[in-house]
């Protein structure tokens, strides 16, 4: 396969790499117990697909100030979370945030294929369509582990010629 620059020189493809691990499309569902007043915002804690939490509230979360001076202190339980604002004057509000169940949500993504390349032998993730740097050689190789030499290299301006 053969790419024609803007100046017309070529870019060459070399020899495809040796792929050790296919690309793959993954998935998983996030579930999450969601606290709510409104049904819209609120918090949400990770938790298994029964409810049950998979990592405790972070420290942060129990107690903050904002910029304005409030304190905020939350209490969290199986069925609401509590809020209390304490202003600096003294003033004290409560809101409180019924729990609202277990929601899911589904995380795809893609784990990029695993070339082994042609010169040193070192593993090349191949993330990028067209241009996955050798971290060994700096041998560059597209998506399907073509390799690929680009003429048009802003740090090769010497003109590129093949071999007669
Ligand atoms: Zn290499």
């Amino acid at each position: 396969m053969l790419h024609e620059n803007h100046d017309g020189k070529m870019a060459k493809h070399e020899g495809r790499m040796k792929i050790i691990k296919q690309r793959e499309h993954k998935q998983e569902t996030d579930y999450y117990r969601f606290y709510s007043a409104d049904g819209n915002s609120g918090f949400s804690f990770e938790c298994d697909k029964d409810g049950a939490l998979t990592s405790s509230p972070s420290a942060g979360f129990f107690g903050s100030t904002t910029s304005d001076g409030d304190e905020i202190e939350r209490v969290y339980e199986n069925q609401k979370i509590t809020m209390i604002i304490t202003s600096p004057n003294g003033e004290i509000s409560t809101h409180e945030f019924p729990f609202q169940g277990v929601r899911s949500s589904l995380r795809t993504w893609i784990e990029p294929a695993i070339g082994r390349c042609n010169h040193c032998g070192t593993r090349v993730h191949l993330h990028d369509p067209l241009d996955n740097d050798c971290e060994g050689c700096g041998a560059n190789y597209n998506m399907s582990g073509q390799e690929v030499r680009h003429s048009m290299s802003p740090f090769n301006d010497e003109p590129y010629y093949d071999d007669y």
